[in-house]
């Protein structure tokens, strides 16, 4: 036998302290968008359990308890719903303002209408509730930002379909009438209803940590400035394409690009405009390259990048393609002229290689070799890959 009053106020005490915590998380970590307006469908929730606490615990509650419990309950939902769109921003159409905030109200004004007689008022409001439940599912399931959230999202559909299911239970009861096994089955929902609050909020935080931890991913991955992949990236590309490779007896080639005196740019124009120069020619070498490619910027203003499946004469035919692109046309900014020196290095799968390091340090100098030659060209390393460790062979070309 579940009683009833303790029931209440353990509910009550667990969406008080899960509704505060999320609040402070909020105000102190500036954190989570959504957040703050799921701390306050928590808070609501307590304040519907507290209700019902003093003034519900009678089969039937008292009048005031009905209006001000289903007018809280309904407006915890609100929240919720609207904490969900906010973290989904624009992704998915959200519900009209009308849609999101008119049940609360409604479901107030059904529990103190006079002439509503049970069990109508019971199933209207059980209806009102289980169009809000409807229209969580559907926000939940639509799309996520950036794709990120999805096990956090999972335990929130879950804690939406079990908030349809006790809105079931709630129409059935109030067709039942009032009977002994009617308080017991109450009991029930409120007991669903405490699960519900646990479900969705721990729901809603997973979303929000793993939506961050993703853009922590994504920053630590990728240079700010032209949203190519970082050297960190390129190092664990290399080692990944370098061991498949291996596995398959496929060539690897890597090009190197440098620009050309960059630093003239940087000295006639500044470097706003330099870093301006720097993210359309990112775009321009961009553009020449296949899906399979990865392009990472290197250093400054020297990018690298890793073609899988291509042996040195396809690496040579990209590379000339990447020099006639910037070469060729003028840019946008500024209608700056920009031209870049590029080392290609190949290396069949077998090439005892594990991090990449001698390709790289091949197409290295086949880039200080067309640097040499006049810049404004391509160079292809034809000799066996050098070791990175001894720099006397740095002047072999
Ligand atoms: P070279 O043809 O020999 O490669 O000459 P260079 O001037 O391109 O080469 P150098 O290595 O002497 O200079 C590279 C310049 O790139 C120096 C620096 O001003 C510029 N640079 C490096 N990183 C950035 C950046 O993030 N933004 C801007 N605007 N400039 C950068
Ligand atoms: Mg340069
Ligand atoms: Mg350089």
């Amino acid at each position: 036998m579940l009683h009833l009053p303790t029931l209440l106020s353990s509910t009550a005490l667990v969406c008080l302290t899960l509704g505060v915590a999320a609040l402070w998380v909020e105000r102190r970590a500036h954190a989570g968008e959504g957040l703050d307006l799921v701390g306050g469908a928590l808070l609501a929730l307590a304040a519907t359990h507290a209700v019902y606490l003093v003034g519900g615990g009678a089969t039937p509650p008292r009048p005031w308890a009905a209006v001000a419990g289903n007018g809280l309950f309904s407006a915890s939902l609100a929240l919720l719903l609207a904490g969900v769109q906010a973290f989904q921003e624009e992704r998915h159409r959200p519900l009209p303002r009308a849609w999101l905030w008119a049940p609360p109200p409604a479901a107030a004004l059904i529990a103190a209408l006079p002439l509503a007689a049970e069990p109508w008022r019971g199933l209207a409001l059980s209806l009102l509730g289980a169009v809000q439940a409807a229209c969580l599912i559907a926000q939940v399931a639509g799309p996520l930002r950036r794709g990120e959230g999805e096990q956090g999202r999972r335990l929130l559909l879950a804690a939406s379909v079990l908030l349809l299911g006790l809105f079931a239970l709630r129409a059935g009861l109030a067709l039942g009438g009032a009977s002994a096994q009617r308080a017991e089955w109450l009991a029930v929902t409120f007991l669903g209803a405490s699960v519900f609050a646990t479900l969705s909020a721990v729901g809603f935080l997973a979303m929000e940590m793993e939506w961050a931890l993703a853009r922590l991913r994504e920053e630590a991955a990728h240079d700010p400035l032209t949203g190519l992949a970082n050297r960190r990236t390129l190092v664990e590309t290399l080692v990944r394409e370098v061991a498949r490779a291996r596995r398959s007896g496929s060539s690897l080639a890597i090009l190197l690009i440098d620009l050309d005196h960059f630093k003239a740019v940087n000295d006639r124009f500044g470097h706003r405009v330099g870093d301006r120069v720097l993210k359309e020619v990112a775009e321009r070498i961009r553009a020449r390259l296949r899906g399979q490619d990865l392009l990472a910027r290197y250093g400054g203003e020297e990018f690298v990048a890793v073609l899988p499946d291509t042996d040195l004469a396809g690496a040579e035919t990209v590379a000339e393609a990447i020099r006639r692109a910037l070469a060729d046309a003028p840019l946008q900014v500024r209608g700056l002229r920009v031209t870049a020196s590029l080392g290609v290095a190949a290396a069949p799968g077998e090439a005892p290689d594990p991090a990449g390091e001698r390709l790289l340090a091949a197409a290295d100098r086949a880039l200080y070799a067309a640097k040499r030659a006049g810049r404004n060209r391509v160079v292809c390393w034809t000799e066996p890959l050098p070791n990175p460790e001894s720099p006397d062979q740095a002047q072999q070309i």
